[in-house]
């Protein structure tokens, strides 16, 4: 984007010099060459705006032109520089998803010999969190922080990160496909004029344009889509936990002032449109999928609710948590937080038993990357077969309660 007073429009008013949040327009002699009437004109100063837009409809006299650069073929797109990870914090806690794109987005850095840095948001208390983002890879960190910041609220959110990108011009920025993270982003690319791409599963660096590559599930599930971005900047992508792994990094930077970038975005009154009045507890996070590391889930094979319980027992002695698929979430046998697939949660844990389901491909996308994948299943052309570690081909009304009392026996 690109900003810019036209002279010949511009009277001198200074209505805009009081619109501008961040005292970026002053008014100077008009420049003798510069046409126009009047003695003073508005020059805004290009270090300290952030095109956040607020002077444009201040001004009767359409005198200030607000750009955004569409990416035609000719657009200059070589100033934007390295690769971002927005670090989502909740509860002042960096989550576990920041990490995984942390590790992601050090082998994108890498292919492209660019610099990793991590934006994190939250009150000064966030501060103690830094280290970890740099133990996970990051050579940068964005601190911004803000009283208005410590929990996530869309617009002031949006106004930060968005002021950090248009200063600092970022190559790439990752996201998680979180509840935080959808809603950021989506915003954040319309303000910044970039293109997004959601919920994708894989991403890669094209050796020759040395442009993302962003891979997606596309029409249903049926085929997978790698989309690149090719005229606009940054390029964004949204990614669900668990998708990537996390991995420490080897050779973590030490923390100090040069490597991390702190300030205060302006936030006015009128950017908090809601008010944070209470934090009550989603039941989603009961059920805890994402982070467990063993995890039974059920099929339409079971035939009817009541036929969870198999699975329940069956967690509970292995010390996991239920999962399902989504057939017996849209028939009302079990609700929707224990859903794993495209539509549902993508989980990776250590191990994952399949019980009573086909394996369709929408299932698959949210576990293949388990550790160890048992099916049990008494179809031998099943699909889930493809994936798993270890098949039983039977009826899981004999099987899932043998291994329950076989584990019981074992624990004694
Ligand atoms: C856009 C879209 C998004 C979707 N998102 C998801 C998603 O997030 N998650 C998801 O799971 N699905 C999703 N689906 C649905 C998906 O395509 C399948 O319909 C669904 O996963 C099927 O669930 P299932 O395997 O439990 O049921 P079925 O396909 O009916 O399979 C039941 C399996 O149980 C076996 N079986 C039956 N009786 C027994 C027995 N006694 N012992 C052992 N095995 C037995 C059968 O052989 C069969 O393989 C989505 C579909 C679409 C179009
Ligand atoms: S509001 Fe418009 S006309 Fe007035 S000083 Fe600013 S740019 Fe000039
Ligand atoms: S775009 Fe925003 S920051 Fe820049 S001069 Fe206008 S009001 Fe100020």
């Amino acid at each position: 984007m690109s900003i810019r007073i036209l002279f010949d429009k511009c009277t001198g008013c200074t209505l805009c010099v009081k619109a501008c949040p961040f005292a970026a327009i002053k008014m100077v002699d008009r420049p003798a060459d510069a046409p126009g009437k009047s003695k003073k004109v508005a020059v805004i100063d290009l270090d300290t705006c952030t095109l956040c837009g607020a002077c444009v409809p201040s001004c009767k006299f359409a005198a200030i032109e607000l750009k955004k650069e569409l990416g035609g073929k000719d657009a200059d797109l070589s100033h934007y520089k390295g690769v971002w990870i927005f670090a989502e914090q909740r509860e002042g806690k960096v989550q576990s998803v920041a990490y995984e794109l942390l590790t992601e987005g050090k082998k994108l850095a890498g292919d492209l010999k660019a610099e990793l840095s991590a934006v994190l948001c939250g009150d000064a208390n966030i501060e103690d969190e830094v280290e970890h983002l740099f133990a996970y890879g990051a050579d940068k960190v964005y601190l911004i922080t803000h009283p208005e910041l410590k929990h996530y609220h869309t617009a002031p959110y949006t106004r930060a990160v968005a002021e950090a990108i248009t200063r600092h011009k970022p190559e790439i920025m990752l996201l998680g496909a979180t509840t935080m993270g959808r809603d950021l982003a989506a915003r954040l690319a319309i303000r910044v004029g970039a293109g997004l791409t959601a919920d994708c599963t894989g991403l890669d660096i094209d050796p020759g344009k040395k442009t993302l590559l962003q891979t997606r599930p596309a029409f249903g599930g049926n085929i997978m889509a790698t989309i690149q971005t090719v005229r606009h900047r940054p390029q964004m992508a949204t990614v669900r936990p668990k998708v990537f792994k996390k991995v420490k990094s080897q050779n973590p930077k030490v923390k100090s002032n040069e490597n991390v970038i702190k300030f205060t975005p302006v936030i006015n009154p009128e950017d908090l449109l809601v008010k944070l009045l209470e934090i009550v507890e989603d039941e989603s996070v009961k059920v805890n999928l994402a982070d467990a590391e063993i995890i039974v889930s059920g099929g339409r094979g079971l035939q009817e609710a009541k036929n969870f319980k198999l699975i329940e027992e069956l967690a509970a002695v292995l010390g996991g948590a239920v999962g399902a698929s989504r057939a017996t979430v849209d028939a009302g046998w079990i609700s929707a937080h224990h859903q794993v697939g495209q539509t549902g949660k993508t989980v990776s844990p250590k191990l994952y038993i399949a019980c009573g389901i086909a394996g369709k491909i929408q299932h698959l996308a949210g576990m293949q990357s388990s550790d160890t994948i048992v099916a049990i299943n008494k179809d031998p052309d099943a699909p889930i077969f493809k994936v798993a570690t270890y098949g039983i081909v039977g009826d899981l009304f004999e099987y899932v309660p043998l291994l329950t009392r076989k584990l019981k026996e074992l624990r004694g």
